[in-house]
């Protein structure tokens, strides 16, 4: 006998999170080019007056499909005999609507950040405990040789000054040796916006979005016609995922412009600090759990339990996606170290 074998795969096997009593393991995500259709740049959902979706937003026609039945954006195509082809006009490909329930966007982040659920482990594989990996993240302490130190006592050290001295770029580049891909998201996974409501277990249904968008280029409120009040006010109501997802989306950009600018290190490193904040409110951390709100976390615990009611097909595609979003699956990947 060989005595105790060691198991095959056994970080991966401890690596999960639980949600509603499943556990969920994390997965690298693939090359945006294989599952993406489009990148979100812009730091918004729909554009005021018109209340149309807004180009390259985060319910983008283009990106996540058309929001009328075969119709594109602007209206110059509609119908099915225009299935296919793609508007010269406004880039929207004529196809069903129910894309939008299926096809994702995605955000490419400026500064790696690490996952929000896998936080602790980053940490922990940092070697440092977590106000010093904090401080070094947001720029208020750097980090040379290993060790961290702070602002005062490094002024007069040029390497202190060194690009890559701090910020999540520092950080990562430390626990480069040991850290797995999935731990660190330099790419988040826009949920298709068909997903991001009714879910059955909110308390209160979100009125769609998607539908109203819809009926306002019908109608033609908005530029041709005075949009009804009720309606404004629905558009005006807080859209929990869809400003997460905005709030994201602006961070992002805001570092990268001050990275293009080539602003200093430690307005950089603050910058990304922001951007960490802004994940760590989309996908929810298991400190922020118990609060309510509409976060990648709260979506994939009702997906799980409608899933765990109901194990239909539609609904187990809807859990995957929604994991999928968050960077996780239900099966553990596949050992291909
Ligand atoms: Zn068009």
């Amino acid at each position: 006998m060989d005595g105790v074998r060691p198991n095959p795969a056994p970080d991966r096997e401890r690596e999960h999170v639980v949600i509603e009593g499943t556990r969920v393991y994390p997965i690298v995500t693939p090359p945006t080019n294989s599952w993406s259709s489009g990148a979100v740049t812009h730091p918004t959902a729909f554009y005021a007056r018109t209340m149309m979706p807004e180009r390259g937003g985060v319910r983008c026609a283009r990106v996540f499909g058309p929001f009328i039945e075969l119709s594109c954006l602007c209206g110059k195509y509609r119908g099915a005999q225009h299935r296919g082809i793609t508007c010269e006009k406004c880039g929207v490909l004529i196809e069903s609507a129910r894309v939008r329930g299926e096809r994702f966007g995605h955000i490419a982040l400026a500064a790696p950040v690490p996952h929000p659920w896998l936080e602790d482990a980053v940490i922990e594989e940092s070697g440092l405990d977590r106000a010093s990996f904090d401080a070094v993240y947001a720029g208020s302490a750097v980090m040379v040789g290993g060790a961290v130190r702070s602002l005062a006592s490094s002024m007069d050290d040029d390497s202190a000054l060194d690009d890559g001295v701090r910020g999540p770029w520092a950080l990562r580049a430390h626990t480069e040796r040991s850290h797995r891909a999935s731990r660190w998201i330099d790419v988040i996974a826009v949920l298709p916006p068909a997903l991001r409501e009714n879910v059955d277990d909110f308390a209160d249904v979100q009125p769609d979005l998607d539908a109203l968008s819809a009926r306002a280029r019908e109608e033609g409120w908005g530029l041709e016609r005075e949009t009804p009040e009720d309606v404004r006010a629905l558009f005006a109501r807080p859209r929990a995922m869809d400003a997460l997802l905005v709030e994201v989306v602006r961070c992002s950009q805001r570092l990268r412009e001050s990275i293009e600018d080539e602003a200093p290190l430690v307005l950089r490193a603050f910058e990304a600090s922001q951007l960490r904040e802004a994940t760590r409110a989309l996908f929810g951390t298991p400190s922020n759990a118990r609060r309510s709100g509409r976060r990648l976390r709260d979506l994939c615990a009702a997906r799980v339990r409608a899933a765990q009611h109901d194990a239909s097909e539609p609904a187990l595609a809807a859990l995957d996606r929604t994991l999928f979003a968050a960077g996780f699956a239900r099966t553990p990947p596949a050992d291909d170290r």
